[in-house]
C-alpha cells in the first residue's frame, strides 16, 4: 500500500486528472491525500493547468520517492508573447486511468460532474493549443455515463463538441440526463444548424457561450440562424466572446460588438496579451463588459470612462 500525494495549481475548479488518479489509486488500495510539504510520500502527482503559476517545488523540497508531473502548465510555455506547445512534455493519463469514474469526494465543495465527451478541434486557431495537444479532429472519447451518475449539474470541458461527428448522439445523452449543462469552452456557432439547435433546445442550460474571434469571417448569418431556431431568447443567456488585440482593428472589433448586440447577443470582450494591449482596447473591454454601462452608453465614442 502506497501513500500518494496530490497537488494542483488549479484552485477554483476541481482537477479532473487528480480525481481520476485518486480513483485509480484507491482502487488498488493506496492511501490518497492532498500534498503537504511536511509529509513524506511514496508517490506525488503534480498537475499544472497554467504556465504562469508556480511549480510545486518552488518553495519546498518534495519529500517523495517518485514525482510525476503532468498537465498543460508543463507543456505550454510563452515565448515572444506567444504560447508554445512542447509535445515531448505532454503526458496523457494511461488509458485505464483516463476512463475511470472520477473520485469526486476529493472536492466535496463542488457538487457537479465534470469531464470530456470529445477531445480535439479542427479549427487550429493561431492563439490556441488545443489542436496541437489533442489533435485536429474532434473525436468522441467517452459516453456521459463515464463521469456522470445523476449529479444535477454537468460541466463539460470539450473544446469543440459540435465538430464531432457523433455530436447529435452526445447532445441526446446530455438532454436525457436532465442535468443543467455548462458548455464551459463554448459552442462553435459555425457548426450550428437547425437540427443540432433543436437538440440543444432539449439540453438544460442557463447560459450559452459562443465566440467570434476572427474578424475576417462574418458570422452574422450563423447568429441569425441560431436566433431563429433556439428557445433561448434573452441576450443575457447568450454570450459571445469577442477576441481583440489579435489581428483585428478597432473598427473590426466594434463591428462585431455592434452586430452581436443588434442580433440579441451579449458580446464579451477578451484581450489577447492583455498586459501589453493598447489603452484603447482596455477601455473597449471596460465599456462592453460592464453591463450597466454598455446598456446605457450606446456607442464607444460616447464612453468617457478610463481616459
Ligand atoms: S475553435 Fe476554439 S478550441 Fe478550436 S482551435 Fe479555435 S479557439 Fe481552440
Amino acid at each position: 500500500m502506497n501513500k500518494v500525494g496530490l497537488w494542483s495549481d488549479c484552485h477554483n475548479f476541481p482537477s479532473l486528472p487528480l480525481m481520476k488518479l485518486s480513483a485509480y489509486h484507491k482502487s488498488i488500495g493506496d492511501t490518497i491525500e492532498t500534498y503537504m510539504p511536511i509529509n513524506h510520500y511514496d508517490l506525488v502527482y503534480a498537475s499544472k493547468v497554467f504556465s504562469f503559476t508556480d511549480d510545486i517545488d518552488v518553495e519546498s523540497i518534495i519529500q517523495a520517492d517518485e514525482v510525476i508531473k503532468g498537465g498543460s502548465g508543463y507543456c505550454i510555455s510563452v515565448k515572444d508573447g506567444k504560447e508554445v506547445f512542447d509535445s515531448s512534455r505532454n503526458k496523457p493519463l494511461p488509458k485505464e486511468i483516463e476512463h475511470i469514474y472520477p473520485d469526486y469526494s476529493l472536492y466535496p465543495e463542488y457538487s457537479y460532474a465534470v469531464g470530456f465527451l470529445t477531445r480535439g478541434c479542427p479549427r487550429n486557431c493561431g492563439f490556441c493549443v488545443v489542436g496541437k495537444k489533442e489533435g485536429l479532429c474532434s473525436k468522441q472519447v467517452a459516453d456521459l455515463s463515464e463521469f456522470w451518475r445523476g449529479q444535477k449539474e454537468i460541466k463539460l470541458l470539450d473544446p469543440n463538441i459540435l465538430a464531432c461527428k457523433n455530436h447529435e448522439e452526445l447532445l441526446r445523452q446530455l438532454a436525457e440526463s436532465n442535468a443543467k449543462v455548462d458548455f464551459t469552452q463554448g459552442l462553435d456557432i459555425r457548426l450550428t444548424n437547425p437540427d443540432n439547435i433543436r437538440l440543444l433546445n432539449q439540453v438544460k442550460t442557463s447560459m450559452l457561450h459562443f465566440a467570434w474571434d476572427d474578424p475576417k469571417q462574418d458570422l452574422t448569418e450563423y447568429f441569425k440562424q441560431f436566433s431563429q431556431y433556439t428557445t433561448v431568447k434573452s441576450d443575457r443567456n447568450k454570450s459571445v466572446y469577442v477576441l481583440t488585440n489579435y489581428n483585428s482593428t478597432i473598427e473590426e472589433d466594434l463591428y462585431r460588438i455592434y452586430t452581436l448586440r443588434d442580433l440579441g447577443y451579449n458580446p464579451y470582450v477578451m484581450i489577447y496579451q492583455k498586459e501589453t494591449a493598447p489603452k484603447q482596447i482596455r477601455r473597449l473591454q471596460r465599456w462592453v463588459n460592464c453591463r450597466r454601462i454598455f446598456r446605457v452608453v450606446d456607442k464607444f465614442e460616447n464612453y468617457t470612462g478610463g481616459r
